[in-house]
């Protein structure tokens, strides 16, 4: 159930994953508007000292880091500066703070795997979630919306596509796309750094090319699963559990100035989008908001600055990622865990050096060829699964190496 927007008090808000690329995002969006919302916790993994810093500016209840060394300093640090928030530490306490009675809304902003247990546990306990960390669906979708519509949360979507497509949906919709005439989607993509790159190019790149993205800030992990096009393939799960479309009537549009976030297509030939500045601000204060509308900081679109947009097909050859995606997304159960687990460890592998970009999509491939697709009824049932694909992917890349 989403409330309406005259706030008193403040919605207090968790941002998990406050040191990266969306909390600073939703911090900023936060700050701009004390009289609505106030900060309860702040998670980081080990950023001890920028945690501190965001700490003193936002003054949280609760901060939590991951580990188990970092809360000592972080404490010491805030005792030094005399600031009354109080450090929790380890795994367990993000899903703590995720479904504290005194939270209401929960930015979901961790990176990778580790963020879908305390997702879980603001599902569990009926919070406006705000979700960013799409590998909590892309792992766990079918048990993940159960959790959301059996303890009555409200699940806002903060990827930009996602978002775009949530607000060119009808309001009502229920997850019924015949029902409500759509067609389908149309998931926009910028290409990434390599775009253009011949696939032979692409076997020398560093980390940092990889990272280079052409319009979106973004943390190194995503970052570089947008130069694979494994970002867009998530996506396309992400969006099959949101809004109940099939993966046949997901599109992919190659849409290099990241100017439409994303599109619906309905039954009488209408498409409607969401168009801006690829600036995350925007979906986290649509989000955050909804059903109202606050000011992001973000400034107006201009039509004849950006002059024209283009369109391409996606290259599934180039970026046999996004082949993959679609593959795991039709296979179902444990697939997509499998994706997902072998695509972070060979993304970490490839940030830290040990092997080359082309690599990456091997060990996806590799793993999803390898492992039998399992059932998944339980949380435990997912992560033996990622457990699993993930020990095979560092076998895959122990094997490259030698
Ligand atoms: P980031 O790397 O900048 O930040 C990640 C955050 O997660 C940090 O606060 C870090 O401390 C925390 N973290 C990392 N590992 C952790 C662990 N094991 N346990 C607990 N916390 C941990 O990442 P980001 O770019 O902000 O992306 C966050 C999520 O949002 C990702 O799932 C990404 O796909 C999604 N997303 C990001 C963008 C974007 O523009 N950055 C856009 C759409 C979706
Ligand atoms: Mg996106």
């Amino acid at each position: 159930m989403v409330e309406s927007g005259s706030l008193n008090p403040p919605r207090r808000i968790v941002i998990l994953g406050a040191t990266g690329s969306i909390g600073a995002s939703t911090l900023d969006v936060v700050a701009r508007h004390p009289e609505r919302y106030s900060v309860f916790a702040l998670t980081a993994n080990r950023e001890v000292e920028k945690l501190a810093r965001l700490c003193l500016r936002h003054a949280p209840r609760y901060a939590v880091v991951v580990e188990p060394g970092a809360a000592e300093k972080l404490r010491r640090l805030l005792e030094a500066a005399r600031c009354p928030t109080e450090v929790l530490d380890g795994a367990s306490a993000l899903c703590e703070v995720a479904r504290a009675p005194e939270a209401d809304v929960v930015m979901s902003a961790i990176v990778g795997a580790a963020g879908l247990p305390p997702t879980l546990a603001a599902a569990l306990a009926g919070k406006k979630i705000l979700l960013a960390n799409k590998e909590a669906l892309v792992m766990a979708g079918a048990l993940f919306m159960r959790a959301v519509r059996g303890g009555g949360a409200r699940l806002l979507p903060i990827d930009s596509e996602h978002n775009a497509i949530f607000q060119s949906l009808p309001a009502d919709y229920s997850g019924d796309p015949g029902r409500s005439g759509v067609r389908g989607i149309l998931l926009t993509a910028s290409g990434g750094p390599f775009r253009k790159t011949p696939r032979e190019d692409l076997a020398n790149v560093t980390p940092e090319q990889a990272c280079a993205h052409p319009n979106w800030r973004m943390g190194r992990k995503i970052s570089v699963d947008s130069a694979t096009m494994m970002n867009k393939g998530l996506e396309v799960i992400e969006a099959h559990w949101l809004f109940n479309i099939p993966a046949e009537n997901i599109q992919v549009v190659i849409h290099p100035q990241s100017v439409i976030h994303s599109l619906v297509q309905y039954v009488d030939g209408s498409v409607l989008a969401e168009l801006g500045h690829p600036d995350m601000r925007t979906p986290i204060a649509q989000a955050l908001a909804y059903p109202e509308r606050i000011a992001s900081g973000v400034e107006p679109l201009d039509l004849f600055a950006v002059a024209a947009l283009h369109f391409e097909r996606p290259d599934f050859d180039r970026f046999p990622c996004l082949g993959l995606a679609y593959q795991a997304l039709r296979e179902g159960e444990s697939a997509p865990v499998a994706l997902n687990a072998a695509n972070e460890v060979a993304v970490r592998r490839f940030l830290e050096g040990h092997i080359g970009f082309l690599a990456i999509d091997l060990i996806v491939a590799r793993v999803m060829e390898k492992m039998p697709v399992s059932r998944l009824d339980s949380l435990d049932d997912v992560f033996a699964a990622d457990a699993a694909a993930r020990r095979m992917a560092e076998r895959i890349v122990d094997e490259i190496k030698q």
